[in-house]
């Protein structure tokens, strides 16, 4: 790999504090890291005190440097780290994600340098160079905390690596000028009742499972980039070309950015949230159509799940390709080529949906390679939710004959399967066209049957206690289907049965 040259108008290199001077000299251009801001900033006024409900919560502190050819970069990241299992832990692993390929292309997330409390760490890599493990010199109780630091660098896919396989969602990509980063730092892997989850990254779905975490994160590039990102902009800084923004995300379990020198941006209050819409040349009109379905969507689901509680969320046209839309906290993707027909269902739809994945993945989490039903069943059958209410009965039958249909040809064929089944079990049978149809289409009409079983007032009860209960943690399956029961005051094992664990083949 090329040396990377760092851009021009950065402050002077530094050791970050705590690092051992052997440390410092062995890292070759180390990166002064922000100093985190207040976290709060990146929320609404009305959910601020969420922040100290949260204890123990992990802090990135990270700097990013773009490279002006906006093909690579190089980062440091400060990971203040506190165990909260109740198990005493011996390593801790990060996730390097794009190093999977499949989802991400082909380009690659190299750490160069590890330091545990100041001190250079032995690490490991394995599955693929997506995992990289930091052993602990003393095992790390739980409640007690541990510093690590580390410096990597990123290539990035050039229009979703070309012909050569594998071909990206456009996730991790620069095409027509647009770069979009995700998993471009080293994100740390959940520890839950399975132990440490470290899953292959999956050619279908989303593969970004994580806790959430308070990230300031601080990006220098061209300053002729419009930059989206996870949380807010609280400080911005040009000198010489280059543009240093520092961004709060308050308790988020991602943090997305993507930047171009081509992007427009159109914006609206709802609710006290600013909604941003970026839309590439040519797309000023459906960019605008797009940002009033964001921003009806997003009332909506205030009304029926509970309150947004950032206050900015950002959608953005991009070029991507195997996707129509990808979610991340506080940012959405919607594929280019749907503002080319914005009055076609799919573009509404598409937006309902990756803004419903703010609620349902975002601010709830859940596994998405064991349980991607979860967000991805909720976040289709609120689609229908932003049509039901935004416009008329005859659209959201038509939505649901449409999705009825589908189904129905998937039975026909004989390829009906449980909603509940994980990634790998949907990878493994080859066509993502099952994976869409069961876990997307039939989970959505799943919910529909719910609540017409356990009416209005029973389901939107159980979504909004779901919603408070696991705000920014992790929920289960469980969870869900037992909130559903307690507000209908009633067993509903049998229909749990038939609908999400007995195919009809
Ligand atoms: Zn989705």
């Amino acid at each position: 790999m090329p040396a990377i040259p760092p851009a021009s108008g950065l402050e002077p290199t530094q050791p970050a504090p705590g690092s051992s001077p052997q440390a410092a000299q062995a890292r070759s251009q180390p990166l002064s890291l922000p100093t985190p801001g207040d976290p709060s900033l990146a929320l609404i006024p009305a959910a601020r005190q969420d922040i100290n409900t949260l204890e123990d919560q992990t802090r990135y502190s990270i700097a990013l440097n773009i490279d002006p050819s906006l093909r690579s970069f190089q980062g440091g990241a400060r990971v203040e780290y506190t165990n909260q299992e109740d198990v005493t832990l011996d390593e801790i692993y990060f996730r390097l994600l794009p190093n999977g390929h499949k989802s991400y292309g082909n380009g690659s997330l190299k750490v160069s340098e590890v330091l545990l409390n100041g001190e250079v760490a032995p690490t490991e890599l394995s599955l693929q160079d997506t995992v990289l493990k930091v052993k602990l010199p003393e095992s790390l109780p739980p409640g007690e905390s541990a510093e690590i630091e580390l410096a990597f660098e990123g290539e990035v896919p050039v229009d979703f690596g070309g012909q050569s396989e594998p071909a990206g969602y456009g996730i991790y990509n620069l095409s027509q000028d647009v770069l979009a980063l995700s998993g471009w730092y080293p994100i740390l892997a959940v520890y839950d009742d399975q132990g440490w989850n470290l899953d292959p990254i999956s050619e279908i779905g989303d593969s970004v499972y994580s806790d959430t975490a308070l990230y300031s994160v601080r990006v220098c590039a061209s300053d002729e980039l419009a930059l989206a990102a996870t949380g807010r902009s609280i400080a911005e800084q040009t000198s010489d070309g280059t543009t240093c923004t520092q961004l709060e995300s308050g308790p988020t379990r991602d943090f997305f950015l993507i930047a171009s020198p081509s992007f427009q941006v159109d914006s609206q209050q709802v609710d006290g949230v600013t909604v941003n819409a970026y839309s590439l040349p040519g797309h000023a009109s459906a960019s605008r159509q797009a940002l009033k379905i964001a921003a009806d969507s997003l009332r909506i689901y205030n009304q029926k799940f509970g309150p947004y509680p950032y206050a900015e969320l950002d959608m953005v046209d991009a070029p991507m390709r195997n996707a129509l839309g990808v979610e991340y906290p506080g940012v959405f993707l919607v594929g280019d080529t749907l503002y080319d027909e914005p009055d076609e269902a799919g573009f509404a739809i598409t937006i309902a949906h990756e803004a419903a994945h703010q609620w349902w993945y975002g601010v709830v989490g859940n596994d998405v390679f064991d349980s991607p039903w979860l967000d991805e069943g909720l976040a289709t059958y609120s689609s229908s939710l932003y049509y039901e209410f935004d416009r008329s009965p005859e659209f959201v039958n038509s939505l649901f004959d449409f999705w009825q249909q589908r189904y129905d040809r998937l039975k026909k064929e004989g390829k009906d399967d449980q909603i509940t089944a994980g990634l790998e079990y949907f990878e493994d049978q080859g066509a993502s066209s099952v994976y869409g149809t069961v876990v997307y289409i039939k989970a959505a009409l799943f919910f529909r049957a719910l609540r017409q079983e356990i009416g209005d007032e029973a389901f939107f009860t159980a979504l909004q206690r779901y919603y408070q209960e696991h705000k920014y943690g992790v929920a289960t399956p469980t969870d869900l289907l037992n909130a559903f029961e307690e507000a209908a005051g009633k067993s509903l094992e049998a229909f749990y049965n038939q609908w999400l664990y007995t195919p009809e083949r």
